[in-house]
């Protein structure tokens, strides 16, 4: 079975050869943890998740090393730490919301049929492989030292920018937004910074005698080198990581080692948007893998993490996927029939070639699920074909062992009409405003003895009341 992927550093989908077939090597950049992972964040993690499925079902489940890291050192995290925890000294602040958020990412994913990492490397427990990268870099004349700081200088390396095939121009542009007076260029970036009081530091690399902390890529630099080795094979993240992150890591590691490389393809999914624009926490206009499960709504209605994991793979990983609630209501319409299929039938051996070679011409997961909408028509009329249909969606991880009434959330056994409630909320809403409190109260009565639970948050922004609802049996 031959596997082709597109190659952002190439910008072209070649035949997939890996350095060691014995051993296949990927690293993805994972969340930082200040804050819960958005539904956009979850992109990677199911895309790259789908990829790490199909390299273990080519190269054998011992011979793929897929290390995706936790980035729990960062600026974001110790402004978020201070202001959530007052109470505490700093320090013990950020370890909290690090820890915190780390688990709660854990179990947001888990709920999206996601395979543990091989390795998960955390980039606190990588401070000295970060300062022996800044140490090389220094004395191979790729990195200068100015007031504590210690900094990447770009003119030094001859084919910088390769990955994201930016001109010159365009990069200076980009960086001249920030261009700290003591950079010898403006395109230099930070290696390692020195920390304030309150902030975490470690004793500094380079002679720098006040400690300090590391800048954002050197991280990644340190961890896949510790983990995989100083050249592999595929390093994949979102679109936006290309420049300037992935760029940097590049230069770090190419440089510190004297490489030609550091993974042989570069892999990059594209944006998950909403009205055209991309999903992010800077832009306010984000939900929360949490929000979407933990029966908090969206689109008025909780979902399942499976159905969430369909609708984002009926998109091929590089293109952006607008998201509607549209989108939720086929894929789980589709995830549960499915679902009704296999019911009882044992999986076949392996998913069909079929399957796996869609998925093997590029991650062409669209490609695939027209295949498997193409067995579950010959397993309607013949319940035969029900475990070639049970093992596709097991490979994909699109199903485990729930059932149809699972993938609903126990909606269809209750008979619940979305848009009907939805009715109900807004009715609810109006008798309120008019202070008929009666009237309100009667409309929540009802909807909960039909086992549809009501739950009141006031909306910080605008200070409206908004209502949600789940189903409690
Ligand atoms: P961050 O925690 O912001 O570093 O993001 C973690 C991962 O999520 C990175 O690989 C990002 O590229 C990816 N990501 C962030 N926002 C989106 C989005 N709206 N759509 C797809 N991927 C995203
Ligand atoms: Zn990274």
């Amino acid at each position: 079975m031959s596997l082709s992927l597109y190659n952002t550093m190439t910008r072209g989908k070649a035949a997939f050869s890996p350095r060691d077939a014995k051993n296949v090597r990927m690293y993805v950049c994972g969340p930082t943890v200040y804050d819960l992972a958005h539904i956009g964040n979850a992109r990677p993690i199911i895309v790259f998740d789908v990829l790490f499925r199909l390299l273990r079902h080519v190269y054998g489940d011992a011979h793929v090393t897929y290390a995706r890291n936790i980035t729990d050192v960062d600026d974001k995290i110790n402004a978020r730490a201070v202001e959530r925890f007052p109470e505490l000294d700093p320090i013990a602040a950020i370890k909290k919301l690090t820890t915190e958020t780390t688990s709660q990412f854990h179990a947001d994913i888990a709920a999206l049929g996601v395979l543990a990492p091989t390795i998960e490397p955390r980039a606190t427990d990588h401070i000295a492989g970060m300062r022996a990268l800044c140490d090389t870099l220094l004395a191979k004349g790729h990195a200068y030292v100015v007031e504590n700081h210690v900094l990447f200088h770009v003119p030094s390396m001859a084919d910088y920018g390769r990955l994201s095939g930016r001109s010159v121009d365009d990069m200076i542009a980009g960086a001249r937004v920030d261009v700290a007076p003591y950079k010898r260029d403006a395109m230099d970036f930070v290696l390692w910074k020195p920390s304030a009081a309150g902030v975490p530091a470690w004793p500094s690399p380079c002679g720098i005698a006040v400690a300090g902390r590391p800048g954002w890529h050197i991280e990644c630099s340190a961890m896949s080198e510790q983990h995989l080795g100083i050249e592999f094979d595929i390093h994949g993240g979102g679109i936006d990581l290309a420049f300037p992150h992935h760029e940097n890591e590049v230069a770090q590691s190419r440089c510190a080692h004297g490489t030609a490389t550091l993974a042989s393809v570069w892999m990059h999914n594209g944006f998950l948007q909403v009205e055209g624009e991309k999903m992010s926490k800077s832009l306010g206009n984000f939900i929360t893998i949490n929000e979407l499960l933990a029966s908090k709504a969206f689109g008025g209605q909780p979902w399942h993490g499976r159905v969430l994991r369909l609708a984002m793979l009926t998109t091929h990983y590089r293109q952006p996927i607008d998201w509607t609630v549209d989108r939720l209501v086929q894929a789980r319409a589709t995830l549960i029939e499915f679902a009704d299929l296999v019911q009882g039938a044992t999986p076949a051996v392996a998913p069909l070639p079929e399957v796996v070679a869609a998925l093997s011409d590029d991650l062409n997961t669209p490609s695939a699920l027209s295949i498997i909408h193409g067995i579950a028509k010959s397993a309607r009329r013949n319940p035969a074909t029900a475990g070639e249909l049970k093992a596709a969606l097991q490979f994909l991880g699109l199903l485990g062992s729930e059932t149809a009434a699972d993938l609903d959330l126990g909606r269809a056994a209750l008979d619940i009409d979305a848009a009907e409630i939805g009715r109900q909320i807004m009715a609810r809403a109006d008798a309120r405003r008019a202070r008929d409190f009666k009237a309100s109260d009667r409309i929540r009565d009802e909807l909960a003895a039909k086992g549809i639970q009501l739950k009141d948050t006031k909306n910080t922004g605008t200070g409206e009341i908004e209502t949600t609802w789940e189903v409690k049996r």
